[in-house]
């Protein structure tokens, strides 16, 4: 009998179903291999749920999410849905509330280029030789996206005010902190915390917490810390001066998309948001997605890269099945198809482009066989 690993497949809109029933293909034949069986649930979300449910986030999906051990999540939005206000679109009514109700306090972010693929980047291939690797380790449900109050108001002389609250505890940045230094022991063993310590209370916090805490807990890991305008610089700079960087919701937002840029296509990257609860195997819940949106621009024609779901669903069975050594394959996989030759249009660079499913049959065919 296979051993089952039960999951909640949300595919979304717009590229998102393409590239999720491509990385399901190389997921169910790599785990197949080792004996095990993914027993996946289709749910709707974002602007298909709203289209058939009315809303973005149904009920029935969120029970789906809540009897599964992790999320695979395609994409959602597109331009059919932005005419809604701005509470019900498919981005803030189904990514953010699932945040919320998981706990995924933490956002794990690669920054991979293979060197095959440096002249996706738009930085100088001499900045880069060998590609770019580092780790963006963002906190998900604190700050200023998530702190107490928000509001808007008139003023009485006739202006108009709004505010956002920008709050962390000490054990917000304990927990994420602690994210990092494992990010990093698997690693170079560097993390650079991303702070504005010179401006901001909460920053002041920040940087005392992850200094201490590394002190105590991890002295073997090189600390390193910088201001927020200046970590931006050095992204688009030497992006490889980097090994793991940590940092709060904002930032973190912000940091983690200029690294998605420099690192060429969205459609190679993928992430992890891995919440405080506990699956049925006792490993970290959490949601699988890739880095890019829906892409309006290219949906339904099966031309995306299928990559970033596939290498989303190998960190899916490293980190909520604890399955490394299968991650590992599909990783080595991806790579090998890239490096002979197979580009999906975003990554052709003047090679001839195969399709989303030409794409991911080239990856399947490099998953070894046990
Ligand atoms: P996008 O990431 O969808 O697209 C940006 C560019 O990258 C486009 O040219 C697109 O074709 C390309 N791209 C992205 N993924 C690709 C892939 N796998 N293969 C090939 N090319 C790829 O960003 P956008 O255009 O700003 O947003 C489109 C919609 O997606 C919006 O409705 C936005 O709200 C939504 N969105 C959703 C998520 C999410 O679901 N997590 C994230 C970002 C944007």
């Amino acid at each position: 009998m296979p051993t089952s690993l039960k999951i909640a497949v949300l595919p979304g809109d717009g590229i998102g179903p393409e590239g999720m029933e491509a990385a399901m293909q190389v997921l169910q034949a790599a785990l197949a291999s080792d004996g095990y069986e993914l027993e996946a649930e289709q749910a709707l979300v974002g602007g298909a749920a709203i289209d058939e449910c009315g809303e973005a986030l149904p009920p029935a999906t969120l029970t789906t999410c809540e009897n599964a051990s992790a999320i695979l999540f395609g994409s959602v939005g597109g331009p059919k849905w932005e005419t809604l206000p701005p509470a019900r679109q498919p981005e803030r009514a189904a990514l953010l509330p699932l945040r919320r109700h998981f706990r995924l306090f933490a956002n794990l972010r690669p920054g991979l280029l293979y060197p095959e693929l440096v002249p996706a980047s738009p930085l100088r291939p001499e900045l880069i030789p060998d590609g770019i690797d580092l780790v963006c380790v963002r906190e998900l449900t604190g700050g200023i996206y998530f702190g107490e109050p928000k509001a808007r108001h008139s003023l009485p002389d006739g202006d108009e005010e709004a505010l956002d609250t920008m709050i962390y505890k000490r054990s917000e940045i304990e927990r994420i902190a602690e994210v990092a230094a494992r990010a990093a022991l698997e690693r170079q063993g560097r993390v650079c915390s991303v702070d504005k310590a010179n401006v901001l209370t909460t920053s002041v916090l920040w940087r005392e917490t992850v200094s201490a805490f590394f002190d105590r807990y991890y002295p073997q890991i090189e600390l390193s810390h910088l201001y927020v305008d200046n970590a931006a610089m050095q992204m688009a700079r030497n992006p490889n001066q980097f090994d793991v960087v940590l940092t709060e919701n904002m930032f973190g937002d912000i940091l983690s998309d200029e690294m998605g840029i420099v690192c060429g296509s969205l459609g190679m990257l993928c992430s992890a948001s891995l919440g405080l609860g506990r699956n049925a195997e006792g490993q970290p819940f959490g949601l699988y997605e890739p880095a890019g949106g829906s892409a309006p621009d290219i949906a339904g024609q099966g031309i995306g890269n299928p990559c970033a779901q596939i290498l989303s669903g190998a960190m899916m069975l490293r980190f909520s099945f604890g399955l490394g050594n299968i991650a590992d394959r599909i990783e080595k996989a991806v790579r090998e198809a890239v490096r002979e030759g197979y580009r999906t249009a975003d990554i052709a660079f003047g090679k001839e482009p195969v399709n989303t499913a030409a794409m991911a049959e080239a990856v399947l065919e490099r998953i070894p066989r046990v």
